[in-house]
């Protein structure tokens, strides 16, 4: 386990010595003690990712040995895929089969963009004549990557992946509940031949570590994973030196099954899409639109799996529901539950918090019914395993209820019939539109938010233009 930060290709303890527990939230016990990295150290790390920008050894290296570096890394993160995974789900408390998948991804992730690191390219322009006009496109510089707790190495790699193939040099700001992969990671890096300076990992808190990287003078743009409020604050923030800032933010994402779905199907894709992640997925299914005449169907069948998924030992292999990532959190999702119950809601399943061998955050995979737009649960993002459940009596109100919420992340629609299909998922405005199928993503698949759940793109060809100027050059003929 790496427990101090990672600079300039050196480990390194906090400028101050301050060290912060890291928990196990499935046995409430303290993993280790991780250096609690604040301005001080965010300056020497970007300090460092600006020299290496500067120097001869990164941006100006032939882009296809950033490729091989990005390359190597992929291979030597497979060859520790356990190892990864089981820290992952050590800090995290997600089940263990679920980290295989986050590292594996993360895997596909790097050599997805191994292969574009050599074929990022400008235009020629068909400018007036006497002149030959073509745009270059530029690494932006150094970039801040700040990233939240619930798929702390995966969405690290969605923009250290782009930002180290386009040439840009990273300082990683993981969640200060998950900061162990990431400072793993820095192995990995090293090991493949990325220079010092490249890759930085500053562990610590949001409002110190994570506020002075979005302030810095020196760091040319934020890559942002987290809730929409740390959001506004960043986007405040960066205003200042007038940074580049992509924000993937939070969502409240319509499930919409139609009556005409295969309805088995359309049951078990809701089950996946609220309760894998314990939840604490940001493009979480956590609204299910239902048409009346399958509602009573629906209900009674995804009650019935709910309180099937009982929540266990993250690390045993049959686990399919985790402990939620802390206490905060566990209080938080308990909480909305309460105001579902006050507010009206009928609780079909689960409802309470949990322990497994009598220790751990754990929530009950939790069914709401009953649910009216107007309620907090139907409006705000919980972040853990509760589902609640609107009925809809045709397709344009299928659709009005859908776009019912400051968010737009993520939607799913189940339906037999194609022209429907198409047409509710152009009407939709969100990021991803999944058809008769949940939480899929590939590399090779931008994603990314509407309205309150960010901008930019991560993943796909998309993500690149996050990390790249581009540069109009003139030349008179
Ligand atoms: P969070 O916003 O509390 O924290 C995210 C990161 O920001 C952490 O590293 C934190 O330390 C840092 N941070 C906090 N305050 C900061 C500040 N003032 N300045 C700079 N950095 C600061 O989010 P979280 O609770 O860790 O994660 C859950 C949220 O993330 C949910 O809202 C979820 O929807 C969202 N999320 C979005 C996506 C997506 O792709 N859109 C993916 C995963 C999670």
């Amino acid at each position: 386990m790496r427990t101090d930060l990672y600079i300039g290709g050196a480990w390194t303890p906090a400028s101050s010595g301050g060290r912060f527990p890291v928990g196990n939230p499935a046995t409430e016990e303290v993993i280790c003690e991780v250096a609690d990295g604040a301005a001080e150290d965010v300056d020497r790390a970007v300090a460092a990712a600006h020299a290496c920008f500067e120097s001869d050894g990164w941006r100006r290296l032939a882009p296809r040995q950033r490729g091989a570096m990005l390359g190597r890394a992929a291979d030597i993160l497979e060859s520790r895929l356990d190892e990864f995974a089981r820290l992952e789900t050590l800090h995290n408390g997600k089940p263990l089969f679920e980290s295989k998948i986050d590292v594996a991804m993360t895997v596909e992730t790097l050599r997805y963009y191994a292969g574009w690191a050599d074929k990022i390219t400008g235009d020629t322009l068909p400018v007036a004549p006497g002149f030959f006009t073509y745009t270059l496109k530029e690494p932006v510089g150094v970039v801040g990557a700040i990233v939240p707790w619930n798929f702390p190495l995966n969405l690290a790699s969605w923009k250290v992946a782009p930002a180290l193939a386009a040439g840009c040099t990273v300082v990683l700001k993981p969640a200060s509940e998950t900061p162990l992969t990431a400072l793993l990671f820095a192995e990995v890096a090293e090991a493949a031949g990325f220079p010092a300076g490249a890759f930085n990992v500053v562990a610590g808190g949001g409002r110190t570590a994570g506020a002075a990287l979005v302030r810095h003078p020196d760091v040319d743009k934020i890559a942002f994973t987290g809730s929409t409020e740390v959001g506004r604050t960043i986007m405040r923030d960066a205003a200042d030196t007038v940074k580049r800032v992509t924000l993937e933010l939070g969502g409240k994402s319509p499930n919409i099954i139609f009556a005409d779905a295969d309805v088995a199907q359309a049951v078990r894709g809701a089950q996946t899409a609220i309760f894998y992640g314990k939840g604490e997925v940001c493009a979480a299914g956590s609204r299910l639109l239902v048409e009346r005449k399958v509602h009573d169907q629906v209900v009674e069948d995804l009650a019935a799996r709910a309180k099937k998924l009982v929540p266990g030992d993250p690390f045993d292999r049959n686990t399919r529901l985790g402990a939620v990532v802390s206490a905060r959190q566990q209080a938080t999702v308990l909480s909305y539950i309460e105001k579902g119950k006050a507010e009206g809601a009928e609780l079909v399943a689960g409802g309470n918090g949990a322990k497994v061998n009598g220790k751990g955050f754990f929530v009950e995979a939790t069914v709401f019914d009953r649910v009216r737009p107007d309620m907090t649960i139907a409006r705000e993002e919980i972040f853990g395993p509760v589902l609640a459940v609107l009925a809809f009596d045709d397709v344009e109100e299928g659709i009005r209820l859908a776009n019912q919420s400051m968010y737009g992340l993520a939607a799913g629609i189940w339906t037999k019939d194609i022209q429907k299909a198409h047409r509710v998922a152009r009407a939709i405005r969100a990021g991803t539109v999944w058809i008769n199928t949940y939480n899929f993503y590939d590399s090779a698949a931008p994603f990314g938010g509407y309205k309150a759940s960010g901008f930019g793109r991560e993943l796909g060809r998309e993500a690149l233009d996050g990390y790249l100027e581009t540069k109009s050059v003139w030349v008179a003929l």
